[in-house]
């Protein structure tokens, strides 16, 4: 039985006191959840972020970070900046990354790499276009981007990583992917950590889905076999919203 992750991207959005006054309301919320609950937040957030949920379940994350240890790479942030101001989760691949800031498969495993190594947990994300799952090119796209990421990795690292399996044209856009098509595309993926890694890796590795994931298709969603969680991006900056996701996961634990 994998235990079920609900992780809130808030993207660039909240200042340092909005951002703690978000979690000092979803504190109480979430208090009993069988699940784990993270919020990954703005670099600026975290330290105001990791003092609201301190002595609380909830769990401070990165949005992005640099593969180096420290060096002439102005503007970025290291592992070792992120661990030191409590954070314990990051978010590596993002379709906005990708999108945006040319990340590509290769920076994206350096900094999977990197997090593993500082004991930081990757969130890793992978998902199609439109365009890609309309010319049927999803499940291999999400497979090779799934074993690019982990490359280098032992098959133990491998269980305590999390993948999250975003459809880009899901993000952001009130489309979600139906239950189904989440559901086979994530027993994709872990069919592909089957293939390098062995079954009982891919057990064992817990795979969220993400994509306008919100308060009304999270049960559905949720009660899907082969998904461990989410990935939240809008809903997660409601408090309200977040914890009824978070009571969605947290149903599914027997
Ligand atoms: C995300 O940012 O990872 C995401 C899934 O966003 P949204 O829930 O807003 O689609």
């Amino acid at each position: 039985m994998r235990k079920p992750i609900i992780a809130g991207n808030w993207k660039m959005n909240l200042l340092p006191g909005e951002g703690a006054a978000l979690i000092a309301a979803l504190k109480d919320k979430v208090a009993g959840a069988k699940c784990d609950v993270v919020v990954c937040v703005p670099f600026v957030d975290l330290c105001a972020a990791v003092e609201a949920a301190a002595g609380s379940n909830i769990r401070v994350g990165a949005q992005n970070m640099h593969w180096e240890k420290s060096g002439a790479f102005t503007g970025e942030v290291s592992a070792e900046m992120l661990k030191a101001v409590g954070a314990q989760y990051v978010v590596l691949g993002h379709s906005e990354r990708r999108q945006y800031f040319a990340e590509t498969d290769e920076t994206v495993n350096k900094k999977v790499l990197s997090a593993v190594k500082n004991g930081l947990t990757p969130i890793i994300c992978v998902g199609e276009s439109l365009a890609q799952r309309e010319s049927g090119e999803t499940d291999g796209l999400v497979s090779a981007q799934t074993v690019k990421a982990l490359s280098g990795l032992a098959g133990e690292q491998v269980k305590d990583v999390i993948i999250a399996y975003e459809p880009i044209w899901a993000i952001g856009t009130g489309k979600t992917a139906t239950d189904a098509q989440a559901n086979e595309t994530i027993g994709v993926i872990r069919a592909a950590i089957a293939g390098v890694y062995g079954k009982e890796v891919a057990d064992a590795t817990r795979i969220q889905y993400g994509g306008s994931m919100n308060a009304k298709n999270c049960e559905g969603l949720m009660a899907q076999a082969e998904i461990d969680g989410g990935l939240i991006g809008g809903a997660s900056l409601k408090a309200e919203d977040f914890s009824i996701i978070v009571a969605a996961a947290t149903a599914t634990v027997q």
